[in-house]
């Protein structure tokens, strides 16, 4: 899998319809524009932390308790199946004009975006880029 680019949070966006994300280089040509509303925030669901390669870690308590906490090991990252507190049912952010910045920074439409879309969304990333 591609690792999202601003490791510790891959955290989300909504982006809205006045505010569309930017282009990027890693962006499927043929791929339709995603949509937060559809997605429901998939990118909310989640978090990486950045860790090092295995061998480098250190081997501290800390360490530990984080790693028997992770969801999953991607590379050098640990990641955590950790839906925001302020993702709603429906899939909206519920603070949006106040959300962090790391959320505000997040482009949909993005690499990282593509990338949770891919894992989180396979439907609906397969009617973006195919068109089903
Ligand atoms: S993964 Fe992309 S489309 Fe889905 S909510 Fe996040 S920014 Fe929007
Ligand atoms: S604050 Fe809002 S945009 Fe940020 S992760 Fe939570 S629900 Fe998503």
């Amino acid at each position: 899998m591609t690792v999202p680019a601003h490791l510790l949070i891959s955290g989300g966006p909504a982006p809205t319809p006045e505010e569309p994300g930017q282009p990027h280089s890693q962006k499927a040509p043929q791929m339709k524009q995603p949509d937060c509303e559809t997605c429901r925030g998939a990118c909310c669901e989640e978090f990486f932390i950045p860790v090092g390669p295995a061998a480098q870690r250190p081997g501290d308590d800390v360490s530990k308790w984080f790693a028997l906490h992770a969801t999953e090991e991607e590379g050098n990252l640990l990641r955590f199946e950790c839906k925001c507190t302020k993702l709603t049912d429906e899939g909206q952010c519920s603070i949006y004009a106040k959300r962090p910045i790391v959320c505000q920074k997040y482009k949909r439409g993005g690499a990282d975006c593509v990338e949770v879309l891919q894992r989180r969304r396979p439907l609906y990333w397969r009617y973006l880029s195919d068109g089903f």
